[in-house]
């Protein structure tokens, strides 16, 4: 069985959560992406197929031009600035 790597739970309810993918200060932001959240502490874990996926995807993006659904633009802040 196995616990949580933060409290050491071991109950955990499987989500479909937004999965926001950074590299290199670019971004990818994917939807209903399956996981398994704590039920104690709410940190959520992600098989590691599903993320390599996500990696792949993030490529075909931005080495390949892939189209994707959505665009979305977001503001960027300096925190000493505000
Ligand atoms: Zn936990």
């Amino acid at each position: 069985m196995k616990a949580c790597n933060f409290c050491g739970n071991i109950n955990f309810e499987k989500k479909f959560v937004q999965y926001i993918y950074k590299h290199n200060g670019q971004f990818l932001v994917v939807n209903n992406v399956p996981c398994e959240e704590c039920k104690f502490c709410g940190e959520q874990y992600f098989k590691a197929e599903i993320l390599k996926k996500i990696e792949k995807d993030f490529k075909e993006i931005y080495l390949y031009g892939k189209k994707t659904e959505k665009q979305v633009k977001v503001p960027v802040e300096e925190f000493v600035k505000l």
